[in-house]
């Protein structure tokens, strides 16, 4: 559910006319939703009820500070892959005790910044990370919390380039070797283990996967605890996916999900983290965009946007489907028609949609991609010395541009041409 809908014939985002923010900021940009932002949060929240428990945004999906301060007010910690994001994090106002790193590569740098400001935990990926975090810690005098991720071998029956969980991909440990592992990490100086970390992947639309993995969390935390381990804290990851296409199953809601979490990992007593991104983001957000022209091609129309790949990436990253929706509500009964929706990117792959009925549309229209709030603008490049584009919040009838766009002069001069050139 989101809060971008028709009302009076135009689409609003809560209580803003869409077209009101296209006429104030220009085209393309992205806008997102108080509210949906805040929904999503809350319902995982209270899908996890009665397990001592922290919902851990998963903010590569969406990491404006705006909305970061929207979900840590609400209370909501961080899953962080980086120490940008970390120092994001923290700039937006959420203290180090709610933040989790995560990542394969984190460097000793990163380390000592998140071991500095404060951390919840680090989610270990390997042997040499573990040693390195060790001889950090230790040469801080501290000792850092830590959770080791575990790769279950779980078939997560995703996209390849999103799928996490399985032997050949390059996440965490096999959990085959989970228990000398952990032995290894008990005898470092400067870790202090708590507990198990899995994230299978993302755009899950079936439980199953998931709770295979938690099954054989559930079996390790039984025997790591047999072998002398304390583990009282369970990162579940994150990876629920959303309804992309309407006409589609819908994915299980995070109600279902909680029940499944409370019915594998309940009787254990430990504390869980779940660490949802695109759940929590994704349908909170649109981005608007307007028709330059339509071109008439051999056998197809082409509605050429002036929103483009690098703008959302999406659909030639992943293969995504994006509902487009006009801005201006279709009459019932509207005829439709097909279009290969596309950006003016110098590539084939810059195609939003093939053939996608939509009702017939002129230079001007303005239209609105939904479900893009998540991994959108964070993967949004200049490629083509197009500016980044605007990211604008809306809360009730407010909104604000929360990250402009840059003038040409700003992209252009953050080149220097050395005088021996
Ligand atoms: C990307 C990621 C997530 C979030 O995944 P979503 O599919 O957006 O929920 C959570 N945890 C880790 C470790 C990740 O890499």
């Amino acid at each position: 559910m989101d809060h971008f809908l028709y009302r009076n014939g135009a689409l609003y985002a809560e209580d803003v006319p869409v077209a009101d923010i296209a006429a104030a900021v220009g085209t393309p940009f992205y806008v997102y939703s108080t509210a949906t932002l805040l929904r999503h949060y809350h319902l995982f929240d209270e899908a996890l009820e009665g397990m001592d428990h922290m919902v851990c945004y998963a903010m590569k999906a969406a990491s404006n500070q705006a909305i970061l301060k929207t979900l840590g007010d609400a209370g909501a910690g961080m899953d962080v892959v980086s120490g940008g994001e970390y120092r994001r994090a923290r700039a937006a106002g959420v203290p180090g005790e709610r933040i989790v790193f995560s990542g394969v590569g984190k460097t000793a740098d990163e380390m000592r910044t998140a071991l500095e400001g404060g951390i919840r935990q680090f989610n270990v990926e390997s042997e040499p990370e573990m040693e390195m975090l060790s001889a950090v810690a230790v040469s801080m005098g501290k000792v850092a919390p830590i959770t080791i991720r575990v790769n279950p071998d779980v078939d997560a029956k995703t996209h390849a380039k999103i799928a996490t969980g399985k032997s050949e991909n390059k996440f965490g440990i096999p959990i085959a070797r989970a228990r000398a592992v952990y032995a290894h990490a008990a005898n470092l100086a400067g870790l202090e283990v708590i507990g198990i970390d899995v994230h299978i992947g993302s755009q899950l639309t079936d439980l199953t996967p998931f709770e295979a993995a938690y099954q054989k969390v559930a079996d390790l935390t039984v025997q790591l605890r047999a072998d002398g381990h304390t583990i009282r804290r369970l990162d579940l990851g994150g990876g629920l996916g959303i309804p992309y296409e309407r006409s589609n199953a819908a994915p299980p809601l995070p109600t279902d999900y909680g029940a499944m979490v409370k019915r594998t990992l309940g009787h254990l007593e430990c504390e869980v983290e779940i660490e949802p991104g695109r759940l929590i983001a994704g349908n909170a957000g649109l981005m608007v965009s307007k028709v330059i022209y339509v071109k008439s091609g051999e056998g197809r129309d082409f509605l050429i946007l002036d929103g483009a790949m690098n703008d959302l990436i999406r659909p030639a990253m992943y293969d995504a489907y994006h509902d487009i929706i006009p801005v201006v509500e279709p009459e019932a009964g509207t005829e439709q028609q097909p279009y290969d929706v596309v950006g003016p990117v110098c590539e084939s792959g810059d195609t939003f949609a093939k053939r996608r009925m939509m009702p017939a549309l002129a230079a001007d229209d303005l239209v609105a991609f939904r479900s893009a709030g998540a991994y959108g603008a964070v993967m949004s490049s200049e490629y083509n010395s197009r500016p980044l584009i605007p990211e604008v919040l809306v809360k009730g009838d407010q909104f604000a541009v929360i990250r402009s766009r840059p003038t040409f002069d700003e992209m252009i001069n953050r080149d220097t041409i050395p005088e021996w050139v």
